[in-house]
């Protein structure tokens, strides 16, 4: 199973900041075979960054799209308008549900569109300091899990990736706090489980599961020996070049 390490920029760089970024990574990054590399830019800069990019090296990756393939939804853009331009897409990002108000049923919309589009889905799940406070993490878990997979078609669950995100732990939430291995491994252990329990162990055994939450270069090593991680999202660390690079040579090092 490959190793996973996407860079999700979120609202920063200008067109121009994300090609001078991309063509700095490009050269500083080895091509690995065992550890896919992918990047989420802005809207704007990725169609430019298609044409710049070594796929052989890095993916694409959108930060969210439309669930409809066309048609009258002012503002938006589709997963059908993005693809040939990316390899994978973020769906339901605790900043798109929580500042957006997507809830399971428009994310699992865009689940299936992205699949539809021949995209890869990372859905991102996780649960919010006070759910976890009131015991209600493998809920909200199982809850976003399943819902937001009920529009795929079982024989299509294989083409899914799983991103566990605690919302508490995201750098951006007031007073992010690290998620330990331990709290890691459990809430990993219950997503293979529901996985396995509702599609079967045989089709969901590589599913890839990410971690995700103030990921850097001096605890991503730990992240990624918890058992049942095959990766990591990673937010404000990989806006600096510097540290994507450590990540990912980290992985490649504690993959080996
Ligand atoms: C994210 O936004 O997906 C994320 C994990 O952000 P950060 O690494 O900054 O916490």
């Amino acid at each position: 199973m490959k190793t996973y390490i996407v860079g999700n920029w979120k609202l920063n760089f200008t067109v121009g900041e994300a090609s001078i970024y991309l063509h700095k990574l490009l050269k500083a990054l080895p091509s690995y075979r065992d550890i896919q590399v992918a990047v989420a830019p802005p809207l704007t800069a990725l169609q430019p960054l298609s044409l710049q990019v070594d796929r052989h090296k890095l993916k694409l990756c959108a930060q969210n799209a439309f669930y409809r393939d066309y048609g009258a939804y002012t503002g938006e853009v589709s997963f059908n308008q993005l693809r040939g331009l990316i390899d994978y897409s973020l769906v339901g990002h605790s900043e798109r549900r929580y500042i957006f108000h997507e809830d399971d049923k428009t994310v699992a919309k865009k689940v299936a569109a992205a699949i539809r589009n021949h995209i890869t889905p990372i859905l991102c799940i996780g649960e919010t300091e006070s759910e976890r406070a009131f015991g209600e993490t493998a809920d909200v878990i199982r809850d976003q899990l399943i819902g937001g997979l009920s529009e795929v078609a079982d024989d299509n669950i294989h083409k899914v990736i799983i991103a566990y995100e605690p919302v508490w732990a995201i750098s951006s939430a007031k007073s992010a706090k690290l998620a330990t291995p331990d709290e890691v491994a459990e809430v990993v252990r219950l997503i293979r489980a529901t996985l396995a329990d509702t599609y079967g162990a045989k089709a969901t055994a590589d599913i890839p599961v990410l971690f995700g939450g103030s990921v850097s270069p001096s605890n991503a090593g730990g992240y990624l020996t918890v058992p049942g991680v095959d990766g990591l999202l990673v937010g404000n660390a990989s806006l600096i070049l510097n540290e994507f690079i450590d990540i990912i040579n980290i992985a490649k090092r504690v993959r080996s």
